[in-house]
């Protein structure tokens, strides 16, 4: 059984080298009386958050609970069960939820895994838009926003995971979008593909407050947060009065202990801002509702989910760094076995 082991706790950019391989000894059945299920993982999600658990004093609770030192690092994936003790599973479902990144994983009490009843779709579409990272940018978006026909809204990390959901689903809502990324590839790919109205290379930008006074000459009703920072106190300068922030996350900051910005909150005062920030574990019982809504656009080809699929086991370090470096583009997921 393969493994990925984290080899120590991490400060500032990860690396590969903080992680190691290694082989353990396979259990072929789950043990007589347990309740444990053994899978064998197929795909294999790779989320910023895990980032967060690498470092040993955190400050988001259980949520972001540190990995132990030593130990397989555990995350999302679709997995297939080979045998089960749990009577709500049985060998050949197909799964989705938390795993561990390995080849085969014999887990108790799984409570965060769900079997997979839309088989039609493409499985990995399990580790992403049907997934977390879809009801992720689903919640942030229409619960946290309400978004209204012909608002102005206002996507960062727009290419990756979340943010190329959000812009379609902002899309599909009627309203106006504008993403930000970090090449020209991805700047393309969200006028051309993901049809996005206009798109910029925040890199290339040496004032973001002008570049978001040209996108948005009116101001900005809507801001989806991804990224935080330098990039949160240009958006402030350009929110419109009423305007709602969805505060998703702050990947700058996740490889420093000292953030830089944001440094003027009086914006959200006298425009009468609301910032919220919300966990999408809190909203799984929503999954019925948003498979229900975003299934039919899937089936349609009406949302071009993009998938960014490494091979092996071995990638996972390689594809977690690369998330700070804006390497993946669309959701990234590690293939370990055939489905
Ligand atoms: P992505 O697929 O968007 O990957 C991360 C991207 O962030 C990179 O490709 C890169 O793109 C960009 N990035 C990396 N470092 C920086 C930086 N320093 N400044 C600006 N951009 C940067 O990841 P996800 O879609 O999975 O996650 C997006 C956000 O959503 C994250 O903040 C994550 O923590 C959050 N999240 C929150 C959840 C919740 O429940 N609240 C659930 C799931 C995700 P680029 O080339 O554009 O720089």
């Amino acid at each position: 059984n393969k493994q990925v082991i984290l080899k120590r706790y991490v400060s500032g950019f990860p690396s590969k080298d903080d992680f190691e391989l290694k082989t353990s000894a396979i259990k072929s059945k789950v043990p007589e009386g347990s309740n444990e299920v053994l899978l064998q993982n197929l795909y294999l999600s790779v989320d910023p958050y895990m980032r967060l658990r690498m470092r040993k004093i955190v400050d988001g609770g259980d949520y972001f609970a540190s990995f132990v030192p030593g130990s397989v690092i555990s995350g999302g994936g679709v997995a297939r069960v080979l045998d089960s003790g749990d009577p709500n599973f049985k060998k050949g479902d197909l799964v989705r939820g938390m795993t561990r990144w390995e080849e085969y994983t014999l887990i108790t009490a799984p409570e965060t895994l769900f079997k997979i009843e839309h088989t039609d779709v493409p499985l990995s579409y399990n580790t992403g838009i049907l997934s977390a990272v879809g009801l992720t940018a689903y919640i942030g978006l229409f619960e946290i926003c309400s978004p209204k026909k012909g608002e102005y809204i206002f996507v960062s990390a727009a290419c990756g995971a979340v943010g190329h959901l959000v812009g379609q689903f902002a899309k599909l809502a009627g309203c106006y979008v504008v993403g930000s990324a970090g090449s020209k590839e991805k700047v393309d790919l969200l006028k051309n593909k993901f049809g996005f109205d206009e798109a910029f290379n925040y890199k290339e930008e040496e004032d973001v407050d002008a570049a978001l006074k040209r996108y948005f000459p009116e101001g900005i009703d809507i801001y989806f947060e991804n990224v935080g920072g330098k990039m949160l106190d240009a958006v402030l300068l350009n929110m419109r009065f009423h305007g709602r922030i969805s505060v998703c996350g702050m990947i700058s900051q996740y490889n420093t202990d000292r953030p830089e910005g944001p440094n003027n909150l009086m914006p959200l005062v006298y425009k009468r801002i609301r910032m919220e920030g919300f966990m999408v574990s809190d909203y799984y019982k929503i999954y019925p509702k948003y498979f229900d809504w975003v299934l039919p656009y899937i089936r349609e080809g009406k949302i071009a989910y993009m998938e960014d699929i490494a091979e092996g086991l071995e990638s996972c370090p390689h594809a977690l760094v690369g998330l700070f470096s804006g390497r993946n583009i669309g959701k990234q997921v590690i293939r370990v076995a055939q489905g």
